[in-house]
């Protein structure tokens, strides 16, 4: 984490001092030379050297030689002052106990500390003198490495004083390492860990191209945002390893100061935008969680403006507070929505942040001395960053995969929708459309039946008629007509009232239509009180006659009194003309059908009425 740059918690450190200062009694004037033997890999010096703090800042090794040396004790080879306007020196005597060369490189192991100046002196004499640190060229290096690293000349059974000054432009002091080297073990140390950071800083750009990838096709804010996060810490971490320096501005100094600040805060802000983003904090987060998110976010961001300008210490100082709260918040909400509509990302985002936090802390209890250095612990802030940064990534990836179904479902949604309208719509039109139907029905009805009594009326009796005997002359079928009509019904009419002749002939009509039980028999009311009957005929045409007879007989049943129906025994009586048409006959006219059936009516009331007078045609 950007905070470890930070001092070590000072506790620790007065409490080893004040130990060693009760077994000790009184500090020595020189330190126990190290033994630098031929087998010894690398030699931690913080843990053997001598501490001096020279608050004027003025002092040299010959003055400190002579001075008291500091109660301060470096924890676990790391020397850490966090904010202090003093110089401090390390001083570790070095005697080459092999039979070899004693070929050494001394790496300070921080490529931050800003002033970092290495004397090298054989009996008091000084053999080398460095000026290096962060503040100052690149090219002042000896070796062009990203922590300053000088190579050291040991002849076999020499001793020589190394004296480390370790400075800070605004006060604030970076964790140093020293660490002898033997040149096969720098080596490969340092193979290790260009291999390290080439995959870690591989992983980062590629995760980033491809959220970029994502952003562009999609133009969702969490994308972007990310890619903003993933750039600012990796320009953070570029700086903060000494890579930037190195090898993208090795000759402006401040500005790879003021970048790291800048650098820093713009992490923080992305991180915060992200999460507001990415677990849209303004609808699932409560209202003060997402305040405190937002505010703490343009806080950090706020602070990118004085870093522009140099101010170094005081950007870290201000800007890790809104780190550890963005941090907590992001927490607090991920533990508070792992259940909610957002349990997916919130869960991705918990489990990232862990890995982060875990990472730096193993990082810190390294620096610290707790646990000791190996693969794991050396590289679990980047190992940490990269599982947060390849987690977050495979969230966002979640949530479009989850963002493309609640599309897909909405789509079907909508068709569903859009299918179960469309029926509706043709059952109604179809519903409708029966109603017009039977409407157009009832109306088609209405306009051939009499009103009346409820037989066809005369309209349609033409047609019917005339499509009958079409129908008879093609196929010879055989078929009757008969024309009936009530006899002395006028008379009947100024006895009973008009009334009552209604009734009789709504009487006589539904005895009739009762009587006629085929579908092709067919009854019309044709005039005043005079009704048609159309049928046809498969028995012998005789038998047509019988039928009609029945009619009459079954009206006169009906014994409807009708006192003034001449011959009738005072009842309603009818007389019928019957016309048959057996299979012979062709061209028939209807008006001559019509005609005939009317003569042979006229016979039948001539004859005396209520009789039924029939001719085979
Ligand atoms: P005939 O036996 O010769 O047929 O004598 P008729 O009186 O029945 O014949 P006519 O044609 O002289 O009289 C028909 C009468 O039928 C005239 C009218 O009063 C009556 N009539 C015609 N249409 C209706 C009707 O719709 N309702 C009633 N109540 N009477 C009707
Ligand atoms: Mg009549
Ligand atoms: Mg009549």
């Amino acid at each position: 984490m950007r905070w470890l740059r930070m001092r070590m918690p000072p506790s620790l450190g007065w409490l080893c001092a004040i130990l060693v200062w009760a077994i000790c009694g009184t500090a020595q004037a020189q330190p126990a030379a190290i033994v630098v033997g031929d087998q010894d890999e690398s030699i931690e010096l913080a843990r053997y050297g001598r501490l001096y703090e020279d608050p004027s800042g003025k002092l040299q090794p010959a003055d400190l030689a002579q001075a008291k040396p500091s109660d301060r004790l470096p924890a676990g080879g790391t020397l850490s002052f966090g904010y202090s306007t003093s110089a401090w020196w390390l001083h570790v005597r070095l005697r080459n106990a092999g039979a070899g060369s004693g070929y050494r490189l001394l790496d300070i192991g921080s490529p931050l500390q800003d002033y970092v100046d290495v004397y090298v002196l054989r009996d008091g004499r000084t053999l080398t003198h460095v000026e290096t640190g962060d503040r100052r060229p690149f090219a002042n290096r000896p070796i062009a490495q990203r922590s300053p690293v000088l190579p050291l000349q040991l002849a076999p059974g020499e001793t020589v004083d190394v004296w480390i000054r370790l400075a800070a432009y605004d006060g604030l002091h970076e964790a140093v390492k020293p660490v002898l080297w033997k040149v096969s073990a720098y080596a490969q140390d340092a193979q290790t860990q260009t291999l390290v950071f080439g995959l870690y800083y591989g992983l980062l750009l590629t995760i980033m191209a491809y959220t970029l990838f994502l952003f562009v096709s999609t133009w969702q804010g969490a994308f972007g945002w990310y890619v903003a996060y993933i750039l600012a810490f990796l320009a953070w971490s570029v700086t903060f390893r000494g890579y930037g320096f190195q090898y993208f501005w090795p000759r402006h100094p401040d500005f790879n100061n003021q970048f790291l600040a800048i650098a820093a805060a713009a992490s923080y802000a992305t991180c915060g935008v992200f999460l507001i983003y990415f677990l849209d904090t303004r609808r699932h987060a409560g209202g003060g969680m997402h305040k405190v998110i937002v505010w703490s976010s343009a806080f950090a961001a706020a602070w990118i403006l004085p870093a522009l300008f140099g101010v170094y210490a005081l950007t870290f100082v201000a800007t890790i507070p809104a780190g550890l709260v963005l941090i907590g918040a992001g927490l607090a909400t991920g533990i508070a929505q792992r259940h909610g509509i957002q349990a997916r990302p919130a869960r991705y985002y918990l489990v990232a942040v862990s890995m982060l936090s875990f990472g730096a802390v193993l990082y810190w209890l390294r620096m610290l001395g707790v646990l000791p250095s190996n693969v794991v612990t050396e590289n679990a802030l980047q190992l940490g960053s990269a599982l947060e940064v390849l987690l977050l990534a495979f969230g966002l990836a979640d949530q479009m995969n989850i963002l493309r179904a609640e599309k897909l479902l909405a789509e079907q949604t909508a068709l569903r929708t859009q299918a179960e309208l469309a029926h509706r719509l043709e059952h109604e039109v179809q519903e409708r459309t029966q109603e017009l139907e039977s409407a157009n029905r009832r109306l088609n009805e209405m306009a051939i039946t009499d009103e009346l009594t409820g037989a066809y009326n005369r309209r349609h009796f033409n047609t019917v008629f005339a499509a009958e005997i079409a129908r008879h002359n093609r196929h010879r079928a055989p078929f009757a007509f008969c024309l009936l009509d009530v006899d002395h019904f006028k008379a009947y009419n100024d006895h009973y009232g008009h009334q009552k002749g209604d009734e009789v002939l709504r009487r006589l009509s539904s005895h009739i239509r009762a009587t006629l039980r085929r579908s092709g028999d067919q009854f019309f009311r044709l005039g005043g009180e005079e009704f048609g009957v159309v049928f046809t005929i498969d028995e012998p045409p005789d038998k047509a006659q019988a039928f009609v007879e029945r009619i009459r007989a079954g009206i006169a049943e009906l014994g409807i009194p009708h006192e003034h129906n001449g011959g009738g025994q005072g009842v309603v009586t009818a007389s019928f003309g019957l016309v048959i048409l057996g299979g012979e006959t062709r061209n028939m006219q209807p008006e001559g059908v019509y005609a005939l059936a009317d003569q042979l009516l006229y016979r039948a009331k001539a004859e005396g009425r209520n009789r039924v007078v029939t001719q085979m045609v």
